[in-house]
């Protein structure tokens, strides 16, 4: 039985170090195992090439059954389309999609639209309109409970950001994933993340959550919790919470 991830980027929106934060979510009984993407920023296909190279991790995108997406920024969106559009010329099939309903809102009209609703189905032939449900396989996430696709368990938990954005509990073979994605310091959603037996929390400047408050929490909770969507000058080193590196391997 399976429950790993491996980061594909730590990085924020503005990194020239890393990638983007994107975790690759590897679950399931070994013969059968299938990868969730939480989050999925281009490159996302250099990205998983990478890590699975440093990982051993068999992270090939044709294995990558779905996205877990937290919310609608660029750094943590913008590789849906190419994902999407892969999986419809190279594998024939649909890219499942984890959202809840106030991300999903947006995401055809405001983010994808523009370069997905007409498709050529052969260079002499007309173009035909397409829509999102030709290129995702959509499962809501509920405000009442956590959904089940495949083999994980997804609850989400509104955050405090600019637009609409969802951190994740993502429970799998019995382990639960937390996820802050991104997010102002709020106690209130530490204490729900706090149930996972692996936290992974955002830091950064601005709006987002100043390391030190992390610094303060209880030992206990920072032991099992690990940085992401850190700035490039931030110092992994000194930290007194461990960053996640991309391509690492951790068991949850
Ligand atoms: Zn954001």
């Amino acid at each position: 039985m399976t429950f790993r991830m491996v980061p594909l980027g730590v990085g924020d929106a503005f990194t020239a170090r890393h990638y983007s934060t994107s975790l690759a979510l590897v679950v399931g009984a070994p013969s059968r195992e299938e990868i969730w993407l939480l989050d999925c920023p281009h490159p996302i296909q250099k990205m998983l090439l990478e890590a699975a190279r440093a990982s051993g991790e068999p992270l090939e995108p044709s294995r990558v059954r779905g996205v877990i997406l937290t919310h609608l920024h660029g750094d943590h969106a913008s590789g849906l389309e190419g994902l999407a559009y892969w999986m419809r010329f190279h594998q024939q099939r649909k890219l499942e999609l984890v959202v809840h309903p106030q991300v999903l809102a947006r995401l055809w009209e405001g983010h994808l639209a523009a370069g997905m609703e007409q498709l050529m189905l052969s260079i002499d032939g007309p173009t035909v309109p397409m829509s999102l449900g030709d290129y995702f396989e959509v499962t809501p996430l509920r405000d009442d409970g956590p959904i089940v696709v495949g083999a994980v368990a997804v609850e989400g938990r509104r955050t405090i950001h600019h637009v609409p954005t969802y951190a994740m509990r993502v429970r799998a073979e019995g382990r639960t994933l937390g996820h802050s994605a991104d997010t102002a310091f709020d106690p209130s959603l530490i204490e729900w993340l706090a149930e996972a037996d692996l936290v992974v929390h955002e830091t950064n400047h601005g709006t987002h959550t100043p390391y030190e408050r992390l610094a303060a929490l209880p030992a206990e909770l920072r032991a099992k919790m690990r940085l992401v969507h850190y700035p490039d000058e931030f110092d992994v080193e000194a930290s007194v919470i461990e960053a996640l590196r991309e391509g690492g391997v951790y068991r949850i």
